[in-house]
């Protein structure tokens, strides 16, 4: 672990402080000679924040942490079957940023902006900038959701609904708490990991007097995500009421083994987090060389049932277009 990059500044500075030079990230991780097999494409670049770096590896070209945000050669290969827009959500927005897939909940694309490019990105090909809501928005949005009662939950997502500012973040949470039917609120974020600090108190004590419920979806992938201070923080925003679970994404020579798994799932647990979901991979261009076949994940999720008690378990799923939930793997399948 590399000590000297961990910080304490404010999420704020962190953020505009990420890491998104491959020389620079390379240097610091005592990696130069990994440059030969870095490929950027133009529409998804380098971007790490120095206290998710604190937590690889230096000199290890396959630190499990590295290996989701360096861009690499593969990305250029065009495999049959990886799309732009797998889950064809293009064609699902009703009013600009607002997704309506399943039945009682409805997506908010709060900000195209994320604090970290992870490269097996399922929306590293979408059009935010024609997607995203303006405050007048809100009030589409607010009659959108009264137009439709079987909605009772909204999920804030991204992007990272957590890379916009308390402000504009207080903003959504005041128009949404004023709809009567609502019962819940979600946010889907990779911040707590990647810049714990932005679980900031004014955020912290905002989330404990919602007269709705929080839940907070975290998307760790990996055990080494979550150091003490990254525990801490999490930890805090349990005690401030919110309910915290995570969602993983089943990614190749990152966590595709037993050992893997069932350390993620033990961390979590110690961080106040239980496990969701384990997605299988959303097929898009350009990451196809973290896909598992279906059968080893398949066999790696017998071993996890076995390995782990069953609220450590995350259900395996994937989303396909056009189904009204996300799609469990069916495990019995050639059996
Ligand atoms: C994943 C997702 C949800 C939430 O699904 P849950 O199964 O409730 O976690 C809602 N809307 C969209 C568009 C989604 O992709
Ligand atoms: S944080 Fe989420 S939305 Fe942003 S690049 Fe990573 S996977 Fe994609």
């Amino acid at each position: 672990m590399i000590n000297h990059l961990i910080t304490q500044k404010n999420w704020q500075t962190q953020l505009s402080e990420a890491i998104t030079s491959v020389d620079e990230l390379l240097t610091v991780l005592n990696l130069e000679t990994l440059k030969a097999q870095i490929y950027i494409p133009a529409h998804f670049h380098l971007r790490v924040p120095r206290a998710f770096v604190a937590k690889m590896t230096a000199g290890d070209a396959n630190d499990p942490l590295l290996k989701q945000v360096l861009p690499d050669k593969q990305e250029q290969i065009t495999v049959t079957g990886y799309v732009a827009d797998p889950l064809a959500e293009n064609d699902q927005n009703p009013i600009k940023g607002l997704l309506h897939k399943y039945q009682s909940r409805v997506l908010l694309t709060v900000t195209g902006a994320c604090a970290i490019h992870c490269r097996y990105c399922f929306r590293q090909h979408f059009d935010y900038n024609a997607n995203m809501p303006t405050s007048a928005e809100h009030l589409a949005i607010t009659s959108y959701i009264t137009e439709h009662p079987e909605v009772n939950e909204v999920i804030l997502s991204g992007g990272d609904p957590l890379s916009v500012s308390n402000r504009r973040l207080f903003a959504w949470l005041d128009t949404l708490e004023a709809i009567p039917q609502l019962t819940t609120i979600r946010l889907h974020t990779r911040l707590p990991l990647v810049i714990p600090e932005r679980l900031d108190n004014a955020l912290l004590d905002r989330l404990s007097q919602s007269r709705c419920n929080i839940v907070m979806v975290i998307h760790c992938n990996h055990a080494n995500e979550i150091d003490t201070n990254t525990a801490e923080y999490l930890q805090r925003a349990r005690v401030a009421g919110v309910v915290l679970i995570n969602q993983a994404v089943l990614l190749k020579g990152i966590n595709d083994s037993v050992m893997t798994q069932t350390a993620l799932s033990q961390r979590l647990f110690d961080a106040g987090v239980l496990p969701y979901y384990l997605h299988v991979l959303d097929k898009v261009a350009g990451a196809a060389h973290f896909d598992n076949d279906e059968r080893w994940a398949i066999s790696l999720y017998w071993l996890l049932l076995a390995a782990l008690p069953g609220y450590l378990v995350p259900k395996l799923v994937q989303e396909l277009p056009n189904r009204p939930f996300k799609v469990p793997i069916d495990i019995y399948k050639g059996s």
